[in-house]
């Protein structure tokens, strides 16, 4: 995205502003008669002025200055206008020209596995199969008591292509102790010849149905590397991590998306610990977050346990809790084939491989129909065309029976979407929820996936921008602890098409950007949209809870390759301050 185009995506967002300002101005005088005279009698307690403030309101407004007061936006507007919101006690806060956003909603994120991974083993940020040894040992001699090594956040590519994470690696270093160390996209699990055999896992153990032991091609013997559900044969053996354990990963979770500026998240999958979690924080006020926690379908059960979800849902649906989405994985990922395409995976010498439905197809389309008659959204990972499909049409099923229900069902990660079924988001009503941070050419791209798609598919990946121009409503997520949770690197991401650090100089795909407008919109209001939440959050309107997040600089003003650079200086959830010091700004 050059700067001249969004230079005058800009212009185009200000002449929308000023039209839908013209021809609403009547129902705006009205509208504001009762918030001014309320504000007349209690002054803000808090205001910013000399801002600039993009509000993500419909016509896309820019304001000078905002108040607060319980809580609450109680003005959005100039400077001038602002004075009449001011008392004696009222806190000014002058922006000096600096950036005020709604606070970030995350539409995919992993806050409690992702915080308790941060506070153990944690190899996020290293690079080679060296470096993650090297930490293994250093966590292992920090830790002599604890029974499981447990972590993760390493990655596939640092092995080499075609390569596998195998078990003589942390033999070497931790022969005694079980380790298991999840793969930072969740899909591969790295163990030790310890686990394995506490696991009871030989060569004669077959694979699961969901899931695959990688081998010795010779031997028969596993590897050490664990595909998708093979991970639960060791992981079921982990002692569960206490309450405590769940609470202080939570804790940490929670200051680090604060102080990237979120203020809401859609939690991708919980089960009832973790609910519990959530729940005994809210209760401390600790929880300075939105939370819609997408409760995990058990593939392995039936419709049978759509009680048990009825029942965690209406037991932790309060506060600031929304347990009312059920998250369902319908594939794998394309980088060790168990992501479910259209046309066979290109694998010279093996057998046509289509990858691995999660869920069968017919069995989708009553489970899917049931849980929307029941009130349930349903938030699906899908990552290959053939998933892909097979969740819309599990939609569509459900529209036939039920009519729209309005939940606002969504598919998370979308990596190869088959043109013809682009325009089945909008018709559908499901939100196109994409982890931006991932378009760009990385090896994971260029080494494990084109050279298995063939060459017109691979015209096909995250095509963000495609979803935007067919009027889909498209929401953005991180992923995190697979990704970067920081909203800045994957909006430069989206715009960009290139790797936010400088990893690639070259958009991938260049027609899929998107503007900044549209990737800032897929983080506050649609994220916001797909967490039931629009009506209170994910814009600066009045009457709106004052989320918000102020930046060191106005992203519209900069090159979009320096987006990432941006800093958020202060975060305010429901108008308290939770990141930053309001008297450092
Ligand atoms: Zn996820």
């Amino acid at each position: 995205m050059s700067h001249a185009l969004i230079s005058l995506a800009r212009a185009m967002v200000f002449v929308l502003a000023l039209a839908a300002a013209a021809g609403c101005a009547k129902k705006d005088a009205d509208e504001s008669a009762a918030p001014q005279a309320a504000a007349a009698a209690a002054p803000a307690e808090l205001a910013f002025k000399n801002g600039a403030i993009y509000t993500v309101d419909g016509p896309r407004r820019w304001a000078d200055a905002v108040a607060i007061r319980g809580g609450h936006i109680v003005f959005v507007g100039t400077d001038l206008d602002l004075e009449k919101h001011i008392g004696p006690d009222t806190r000014v806060v002058d922006l000096k020209g600096r950036m005020l956003l709604p606070g970030f909603q995350d539409a995919h994120v992993h806050p409690i596995s992702a915080g308790t991974e941060a506070v153990s083993c944690d190899l996020n940020g290293l690079q080679t199969a060296e470096q993650y040894v090297a930490k293994i040992k250093e966590y292992s001699d920090a830790h002599p008591q604890a029974e499981w090594i447990t972590g993760g956040g390493w990655l596939m590519s640092a092995f080499g292509p075609g390569a596998r994470a195998r078990r003589e690696l942390i033999d070497a270093v931790v022969p005694d102790r079980p380790v298991v160390l999840s793969s930072t996209d969740g899909h591969t699990t790295w163990v030790n010849s310890k686990a394995l055999e506490i696991a009871g896992i030989t060569k004669d153990t077959p694979d699961p149905p969901d899931g695959r032991i990688d081998r010795d091609p010779r031997t028969g013997e596993a590897v050490g590397s664990l595909q998708e559900g093979a991970g639960s044969l060791v992981r079921d053996k982990v002692p569960p991590s206490t309450p405590e354990q769940l609470q202080a990963g939570l804790r940490y979770a929670i200051k680090y998306l604060n102080a990237l500026g979120i203020t809401g998240i859609q939690d991708a999958s919980v089960d009832e610990p973790d609910l519990k979690t959530y729940q005994t924080l809210d209760q401390a006020g600790e929880l300075t977050l939105h939370v819609v926690g997408s409760i995990w379908w058990e593939r392995d059960q039936g419709l049978e346990q759509i009680d048990t979800i009825k029942r965690l849902s209406t037991t932790y649906t309060k506060g600031q809790v929304d347990a009312r989405t059920v998250k369902i994985m319908q594939d794998g990922v394309i980088e060790n084939y168990t992501a479910v395409v259209l046309e066979p995976y290109k694998l010279p010498g093996k057998a046509p491989s289509y990858g691995i439905p999660m869920v069968d197809p017919e069995k989708l389309k009553t489970v899917v129909t049931t849980l929307d008659a029941d009130g349930f959204q349903v938030h699906f990972h899908a990552i290959g065309d053939g998933a892909i499909r097979q969740a819309l049409d599990a939609v569509e099923a459900a529209r036939v029976a039920n009519g729209d229900r309005g939940h606002r069902h969504h598919i998370s990660h979308l990596e190869v979407i088959q043109p013809v079924d682009v325009s089945r988001f909008r018709t559908l009503g499901v939100v196109a929820n994409f982890q931006p941070l991932w378009a760009y050419a990385d090896p994971y791209i260029t080494d494990l996936t084109l050279p298995f798609m063939g060459k017109e598919r691979a015209q096909w990946i995250y095509p963000i921008e495609s979803l935007v121009r067919s009027g889909a409503v498209v929401a953005f997520g991180s992923d995190w602890s697979v990704s970067s949770p920081n909203p800045l690197e994957q909006i430069e991401v989206a715009i960009t098409r290139m790797g936010a650090a400088g990893e690639t100089t070259t958009p991938f795909l260049p027609a899929e950007r998107i503007t900044l407008p549209e990737a800032l919109a897929a983080f506050t209001i649609n994220a916001a949209y797909v967490n039931r939440d629009e009506v209170d959050t994910g814009s600066i309107e009045v009457g709106k809870l004052a989320d918000l997040a102020v930046l060191d600089r106005n992203l519209f003003d900069i090159a979009p390759t320096e987006i990432s650079d941006a800093k958020v200086l202060l975060t305010l959830f429901e108008g308290k301050v939770v990141h930053g010091d309001l008297s450092s700004l």
